[in-house]
C-alpha cells in the first residue's frame, strides 16, 4: 500500500514537472516571439531590478559602516588631540584675569581680554561706555542771576568737559542802600520807608 502511494505520488509529481517542462517548451517556441520575448525580458528586469535593489542596501550599510568607522576614528583621533593639546580647535577654557587693552570712557567703548589656559588664544570682550561723572555746577556767563532776574547754570563732565545739565537759578534777593532802594536793580523797597513815614 505505501509503496503504491509513494510511486502514485512520484507519478503525480512527474506529470507536474513534465506539464512545467512543456510549459517551457511551449514558451521557447518561436510561434509566438512577442509574448515570450516581453515575459522574458520583465523577468530579466525585474531579476536585475531586485539584484540592484539589494546591491544599493548592500553598499548603503556598507557607506553606513564606513561612515559610523570613520566618525569612531575621528572621535578617537581628536580625542587623541586634545590629549596631546596640538592643533583642533580648541574649547577655550579661560583665566580669571582680564588683560584691559582700552580703557572704556565716557566717550568711548573699551576692551579687554582672557587667555585661553589650553591655547593661550586671546578671547577679547568691549567694554561698556562709562557714564558722565558729574562736576560742580557752573555759571553759565552773562547768565548770572539778579535781583530781576533767575540765572542759569550747567553741570559738565569731569572727564570730558561735556555738558551734561542746565538748570535755572532762583533770582537773588535785593540789597537795599541807606535810602530804601536796591542797590542794584533801584527798585524802591516797600517794607522800611512806609514805616518810617508813619512815625512822624
Ligand atoms: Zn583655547
Ligand atoms: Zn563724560
Ligand atoms: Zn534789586
Amino acid at each position: 500500500m505505501k509503496t503504491r502511494k509513494i510511486i502514485a505520488y512520484i507519478l503525480t509529481v512527474a506529470a507536474l514537472l513534465g506539464l512545467l517542462a512543456g510549459c517551457g517548451k511551449k514558451d521557447d517556441q518561436p510561434s509566438v516571439p512577442s509574448t515570450d520575448g516581453s515575459n522574458t525580458a520583465t523577468k530579466n528586469t525585474e531579476s536585475t531590478k531586485t539584484t540592484e535593489s539589494t546591491k544599493a542596501t548592500e553598499t548603503t550599510k556598507a557607506t553606513e559602516v564606513t561612515e559610523a568607522t570613520q566618525a569612531t576614528e575621528a572621535t578617537s583621533a581628536t580625542e587623541a588631540t586634545e590629549t596631546a593639546t596640538t592643533e583642533a580647535p580648541c574649547i577655550h577654557i579661560l583665566g580669571t584675569k582680564w588683560t584691559v587693552t582700552e580703557k572704556a570712557t565716557c566717550t568711548n567703548e573699551g576692551s579687554r581680554y582672557k587667555t585661553c589656559t589650553l591655547c593661550g588664544d586671546k578671547v577679547a570682550e568691549t567694554i561698556p561706555m562709562l557714564e558722565h561723572e558729574p562736576g560742580p555746577w557752573k555759571q553759565v556767563k552773562g547768565k548770572e542771576a539778579t535781583c530781576t532776574k533767575e540765572g542759569v547754570q550747567y553741570q559738565a563732565c569731569r572727564q570730558c568737559e561735556e555738558i551734561i545739565i542746565y538748570i535755572n537759578t532762583e533770582k537773588k534777593p535785593h540789597t537795599p542802600d541807606a535810602t530804601g532802594k536796591c542797590k542794584d536793580c533801584k527798585e524802591v523797597l516797600p517794607t522800611v520807608p512806609t514805616e518810617t513815614n508813619k512815625t512822624p
